[in-house]
């Protein structure tokens, strides 16, 4: 299901403009393909938000192809973005992408599965006293979303913003009536804990949007004391 109703998508996809016209060839390639790359009320939203905040160091978990990435580079010229995949296809592809925009010397694509590789970056983090990142956009798997929150508190500045994308699952954690499947159950309890989770955090502030399939901003307050 469309969380946003078909009518108005299909306006505001009308007042869509891409970022450039490479970017429009690899919407319009990666959705021949069925990649869920984000949606284009999805992209406008974050794209408006990161102009605005202007980050230096993004950090997004679930790479695909590279679109989603390639969106943050364009839309902040001056910041370097750290991308995690766990397929080695789709690495490699994001890579060839980043590279046909011109985009590799400040986009890494880091092969590996999202938790081993946020570990890690949480291992040099502490000795280095270093936690370098200050967006990071979480849209890898979504039943993990709440291990990746956990690892990512530990790599981000005192006032980053976080945004988890696909929150709604098409309806499925908003109410019982979109299950189809066990699985969708599910997914269903596994999000709505996520969102119970970071709702509830008292140094952190987080409005949840029906854009896209559910997008969730979370704000630090900037005196935690996680
Ligand atoms: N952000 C991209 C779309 C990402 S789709 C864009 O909007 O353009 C989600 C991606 O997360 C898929 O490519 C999938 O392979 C990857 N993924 C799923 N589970 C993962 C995991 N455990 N670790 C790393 N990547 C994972
Ligand atoms: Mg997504």
């Amino acid at each position: 299901m469309n969380i946003v109703n078909d009518k108005i998508t299909e306006y505001l996809d009308g007042l869509y403009r891409p970022l450039s016209s490479g970017l429009e060839k690899l919407r319009r390639e990666s959705e021949k393909n069925n990649i869920p790359i984000i949606l284009k009320d999805t992209e406008t939203m974050l794209m408006a938000f990161v102009m605005s905040l202007s980050p230096v160091n993004i950090l997004e978990i679930g790479t695909a192809v590279g679109y989603s990435a390639a969106c943050f580079a364009s839309a902040c010229p001056k910041a370097s973005v750290t991308t995690i995949e766990a397929r080695d296809i789709s690495c490699e592809k994001a890579r060839e992408n980043l590279k046909d925009l011109g985009f590799d010397d400040r986009v890494k694509v880091i092969h590996g599965d999202a938790e081993d590789v946020l570990k890690r970056m949480r291992e040099k983090a502490e000795d280095h006293e270093n936690r370098p990142f200050d967006f990071v956009f979480i849209d890898a798997a979504k039943s993990h979303y709440r291990e990746y929150w956990d690892h990512i508190m530990e790599l981000i500045t005192d006032n980053a913003v976080i945004v988890s994308d696909n929150v709604l699952l098409k309806g499925i954690t908003a109410s019982e009536e979109y299950l189809t499947t066990r699985r969708d159950r599910t997914s269903m309890m596994r999000m709505r804990e996520y969102l119970d989770y970071i709702t509830g955090l008292a140094d952190v502030y987080t409005s949840v949007l029906p854009v896209g399939d559910g997008l969730a901003l979370s704000v630090l307050k900037g005196d935690r004391k996680i």
